[in-house]
Parts: structure tokens; C-alpha cells; sequence
């Protein structure tokens, strides 16, 4: 069966996945996508997810913070904003971002137009630590 190369790199990480895959699944901004071998060319802006990679039989999740993915018939490179295996995963902190997100996204609602919350920096933030728990609570 055709494989198609998935390279996943960070700003701060530098490489976080290189392998060959089967099958990659992700959330864009235009909804979630599957990459097969030989896709067509493209670029797409992803939303912070749980990413499915389907590879050999197995399925793995990696957590996505958001960033850019160019596609080419032969390669998925995935530029992140943030990326992490299950495995390097902190659930106490994630937990602790997540309270956090909510209670900011709780205040920005409740406070006036002149509020001082950056409520897109505070749903990213809620749906970096969503992802993280997902991918972690699917490997318990
Ligand atoms: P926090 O508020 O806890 O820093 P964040 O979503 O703002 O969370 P990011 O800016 O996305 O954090 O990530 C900064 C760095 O910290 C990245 O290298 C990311 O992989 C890492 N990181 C963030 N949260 C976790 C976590 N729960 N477990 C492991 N690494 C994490």
C-alpha cells in the first residue's frame, strides 16, 4: 500500500514526527480533511485539534495547536504552533490552562465592550487544552 511522508515540526521543537503514513486526518479551518498518498497540492490553515494518523494498522493522535499543513502528492509537512505526543503530554497542566481559558471566556462575556480579554486568544488557549486531554484521555 503507498505511504505518503508526514513531517510534523514546532517553532520551539523543531521536529516533533517524521514517518511514513497511511492515512493522515485533521481539523483545517474549513473543516477536517483526510490526506491520502498522491493528494493534490495544497495549503490549509489548521484549527488546534487532536490529529489522527493512521499508519501501519494502528492509529496514533498527536495534539496540533493550530499552524499552517502543505500538502504534495508525496509529503504532508505540518507547520504547529504547538505539537505533542500523548506520551509528553501534562494533563495537570493542560487542566490548568483549561480552567483558565473558561474563566476568561466566562469574564469576557460578562464584562463590557471595553474589556480588556482577548477572547480569540482565550478560545485557541481552551482548544490547545481540549486537544491535549483528548489525546491523553484516548490513550487511558
Ligand atoms: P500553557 O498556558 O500551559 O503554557 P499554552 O497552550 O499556552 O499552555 P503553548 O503556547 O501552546 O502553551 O505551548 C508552549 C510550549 O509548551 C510548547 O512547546 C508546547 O508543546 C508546550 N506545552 C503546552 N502545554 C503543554 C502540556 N499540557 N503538556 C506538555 N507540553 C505542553
Amino acid at each position: 500500500m503507498a505511504t505518503i511522508q508526514l513531517d510534523i515540526v514546532s517553532p520551539d521543537k523543531g521536529e516533533i514526527f517524521s514517518k511514513d503514513v497511511d492515512m493522515v486526518i485533521v481539523r483545517s479551518t474549513a473543516g477536517e480533511l483526510g490526506i491520502l498518498p498522491r493528494h493534490a497540492k495544497m495549503l490549509t490553515e489548521l484549527q488546534p485539534h487532536a490529529m489522527r494518523i493512521k499508519i501501519g494498522g494502528t492509529e496514533q493522535l498527536i495534539a496540533i495547536g493550530g499552524g499552517f499543513m502543505d500538502v504534495t502528492p508525496e509529503k504532508i509537512t505540518v507547520l504547529s504552533h504547538s505539537a505533542e505526543l500523548p506520551e509528553n503530554i501534562d494533563v495537570a497542566r493542560a487542566e490548568r490552562a483549561k480552567q483558565r481559558a473558561e474563566e476568561r471566556i466566562a469574564q469576557y462575556k460578562q464584562a463590557t465592550k471595553d474589556s480588556l480579554i482577548d477572547i480569540s486568544r482565550a478560545n485557541a488557549a481552551l482548544a490547545r487544552a481540549k486537544a491535549r486531554l483528548l489525546v491523553k484521555n484516548a490513550l487511558a
